[in-house]
């Protein structure tokens, strides 16, 4: 039999094994059998790959890879295999026997899989994986998530920023969201990310996504995370005082060199994306990860195949990284992912002052590097990153509100989370730990949405309508650390800015205040429910009165503070009798 007849013969045997166990037919194939057969396909593919000629490695760029893998690849069904392989996805949580083998045995294939497919069908393969994570046994987690970041992702997006955005790099926030939402261990979270960083420039724009429109349990570590790795956009570096987040490193890649000189028990420090490498690998599918040792063995061939690779972020300075720096503000601004500036850095991704930035990243090849800088004030942000940081702000602020509100506004969601099977990590965090996330929220709106004449009005009159929801959310917090933290900012961090909306924008606020707020100040607290006009007029002035403490509207001149107050509550009472 030729391996094409026989590797025809063996996809009919899983597109059979398919229908049987979802047309529940006696005798049931278990997971082992299927899994068999999946191994059969990733040995096949693996000796195909050791038998690949020499390629040089400047004709192996992501854009070049489909004519290669057509001028040196035997002519398979490699399409018909990825479709037989999809199929088996849906088998793992149902079969009795042999989930997790079924499971890894898919992870395997699809790995083994990626040098052969054709563009298209590999744009959509790194989401198909993540979604796994839904589905397959939490013991697998592990091997989804390095298949990822150290094969698919690289693979597929390759290390140019993704400047052309392709289905892979738009399913950036649905992929990193997934790892969230369904793993709690700190070092996936930072594994997947760091991974994006390196490879997608905006990658700023889907965490700010995942904050405003991701579920609960994403929006937590999207938030921790966005601090974490743009630590300028915390107003009080200094005040760490109740912040809970703490960072840990993935586990580093072991060496998969077939004779490894350290045994395979050696850090990795370099990758080799090309195919031509595949037969000094053990059983792994390219790319291959090589020890320096074993580096420097197999340099004299292959010197220009391979690439160092980052080392985990676990420290992100605020001063400039740059050895050389003379800078006389050296606050950083801005981190490198790209070797070429993480070599100074021992690898791993290094911070830069303003002035180092620009010296670094101005050259014809510094200006390809996958950095990323600060976000910019929300008035000189595209219009689609302005509505990303308006509804990540909001989406905070509302983390402040009781749980009931969000029980009713997002009851699928919450329902789903109590027979799931992150019941438990959902029920251990507690309501202080999400108060305290709303801090984010109101870091972010003092310091990128500072008032000024000539912006939308919308935009500002939304984040005040909401912020002034936070205040009554946040109108009777207990003595603790949560409490203190969050009433410290109101005292003085907050109202320096509202006095500054209060000069540019004081009809913005006092439209805000009235019974019946114009459309965009409609959002948060009660407006998300589905409250009666009464209801509506109650709570407004329950909401007015929680700030009256703060002096909101009364550090006018000339009382004309004093004459607001009383004519918003005069149109409450109007309203009433009406
Ligand atoms: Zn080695
Ligand atoms: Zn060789
Ligand atoms: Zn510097
Ligand atoms: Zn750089």
């Amino acid at each position: 039999m030729t391996r094409s007849t026989k590797l025809t013969s063996k996809i009919r045997n899983l597109k059979d094994y398919h229908s049987r166990i979802i047309n529940n037919v006696i005798p049931q194939p278990t997971g082992i059998d299927a899994a068999n057969t999946l191994k059969y396909f990733s040995q096949t593919l693996l000796s195909i790959l050791k038998d690949v000629p020499n390629i040089p490695a400047e004709s192996y760029g992501p854009r070049q890879r489909d004519s290669v893998r057509l001028s040196i690849f035997p002519n398979l069904n490699y399409s018909g295999l990825y479709h037989a392989v999809l199929n088996m996805i849906d088998l793992v949580p149902i079969v009795q026997i042999g989930q997790l083998e079924l499971g890894e045995a898919v992870l395997n294939v699809l790995g083994c899989l990626v040098p052969f497919l054709e563009h298209e069908l590999l744009d959509s393969l790194p989401y198909t994986v993540a979604s796994t994570l839904a589905i397959f046994p939490p013991t697998l987690h592990k091997d989804t998530i390095d298949l990822l970041c150290s094969n698919l992702l690289p693979m597929t997006l390759g290390f140019d920023g993704c400047v052309e955005p392709s289905y892979a790099s738009e399913s950036a926030a649905a992929i990193i969201t997934m790892v969230f939402q369904h793993t709690d261990n700190g070092s996936y979270h930072s594994q997947i990310l760091e991974c994006f960083m390196s490879i997608k420039r905006d990658i700023i724009k889907d965490i700010l996504s995942i904050i405003a429109y991701g579920p609960p349990s994403a929006r937590a570590p999207a938030a921790n995370l966005l601090f974490y790795y743009w630590p300028q956009l915390n107003p009080s570096l200094s005040d760490r005082r109740g912040i809970h987040y703490k960072y840990s490193a993935w586990p580093p890649v072991l060496c998969q060199r077939e004779n490894c000189v350290n045994s395979g028990n050696c850090q990795a420090v370099k990758m080799c994306l090309n195919p031509a490498l595949a037969i000094h690998s053990r059983d792994k599918p390219p790319p291959l990860y090589i020890c320096s040792d074993c580096a420097d063995v197999l340099r004299k061939d292959h010197s220009e195949y391979m690439m160092d690779i980052l080392l985990p972020m676990s420290h992100v300075s605020t001063i400039c990284e740059n050895k050389n720096c003379k800078s006389k503000n050296n606050a950083t601004l801005s981190t490198c992912f790209s070797i070429e500036c993480a070599c100074f850095n021992g690898n791993r991704p290094i911070r830069y002052c303003q002035n180092c930035h620009e010296v670094h990243h101005a050259s014809q090849q510094g200006i390809r590097h996958v950095y990323h800088l600060s976000i910019p004030v929300i008035w000189s942000c595209t219009p689609e990153m302005q509505r990303y940081l308006m509804d990540a702000i909001i989406s905070l602020l509302k983390e402040a509100q009781p749980l009931e509100s969000k029980r009713s506004l997002e009851m699928g969601e919450e329902l789903r989370h109590r027979i799931g099977e992150e019941d438990d990590m959902f029920e251990v965090e507690d309501a202080g730990e999400r108060k305290l996330l709303s801090r984010y929220g109101i870091w972010l709106l003092v310091e990128l949405c500072k008032p000024k004449d000539d912006i939308p009005i919308e935009i500002l009159g939304r984040l005040l309508g909401m912020l002034f929801q936070w205040f009554d959310a946040t109108a009777y917090l207990p003595d603790d650390n949560v409490g203190n933290a969050l009433e410290r900012l109101k005292s003085e961090y907050i109202t320096n800015w509202l006095k500054e909306v209060n000069k540019s924008h004081l009809e913005v606020i006092v439209s805000c205040l009235l019974p019946h707020p114009v459309e965009y100040a409609r959002v948060g607290g009660f407006w998300d429910t589905l409250a009666t006009r009464t209801t509506q007029i109650k709570e407004g002035l329950n909401c007015f009165f929680c700030l009256v403490p703060y002096d909101i509207i009364t550090f006018q001149v000339n009382n004309t503070g004093f004459r607001l107050i009383q004519n918003i509550l005069l149109t409450f009472f109007l309203t009433v009798i009406y």
